[in-house]
């Protein structure tokens, strides 16, 4: 079965590629598949609007069944930022690094680690061109967030956030034990469990 991956963001990609699953055969497509792959506007109010807005632009410019996850940081101590910002919280073109130091200079006043408890989320999306949404879930992945970046894995926020129950970074994790507690871990696997029954 072939789906198409509804992203740019190479980290998220090889993410989804990386979660394969013995007895499925998912043959996985990227932007770099085809000639033309738009650029999607976030205008959604919430992850699984975004989500639903890219698998439907996506699929229906490819013709094919596509996935889209749209995920970010919820951090308590911001009131849920940067929320569905988390890609652009520094600016439009803004690097990983750039939204991190502003997330953690914004946080200088939490000095206790249960001041500065976060969440990463991930509402993902299957939709079908002829039939529209056909799958839908939402993974959470609950921490806290560092006082320092650590660690040279994953992507995005991952070297400044601490899984619950870890006594390290996201970043400090090899991937499969990232897929194994991951909001997009949670969320592929639900969506494994779909596809098995199609
Ligand atoms: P999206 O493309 O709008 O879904 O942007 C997701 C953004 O949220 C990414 O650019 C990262 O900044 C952040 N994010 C989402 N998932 C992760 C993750 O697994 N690790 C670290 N950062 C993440």
């Amino acid at each position: 079965m072939q789906i198409v991956i509804a992203s740019k963001n190479i980290g998220k990609i090889k993410e989804i590629k990386s979660f394969s699953n013995v007895s499925l055969n998912v043959e996985w497509l990227t932007f770099k598949d085809f000639k033309k792959f738009p650029d999607i506007i976030e205008k959604g109010n919430d992850f699984l609007e975004n989500a639903r807005l890219k698998a439907r632009s996506i699929s229906l410019h490819t013709n094919k069944i596509t996935l889209a996850d749209d995920s970010g940081l919820e951090v308590d101590f911001l009131e849920g930022r940067p929320g569905v910002k988390s890609s652009r919280y520094s600016g439009a073109d803004a690097t990983d690094k750039q939204n991190r130091d502003k997330l953690l200079k914004e946080m200088e006043n939490a000095r206790k680690i249960s001041d500065r408890t976060a969440r990463f989320v991930c509402s993902m999306v299957l939709w079908n061109p002829e039939k529209g949404s056909i799958f839908e879930t939402r993974g959470i992945c609950e921490g806290f967030i560092g006082f320092e970046g650590k660690g040279t894995g994953g992507f995005g926020y991952d070297c400044i956030f601490i899984p619950t129950g870890y006594k390290k970074t996201m970043a400090q994790l090899t991937q499969k034990e990232k897929n194994n507690i991951s909001h997009r871990g949670k969320a592929l696997s639900a969506l494994y469990k779909f596809i098995v029954n199609l």
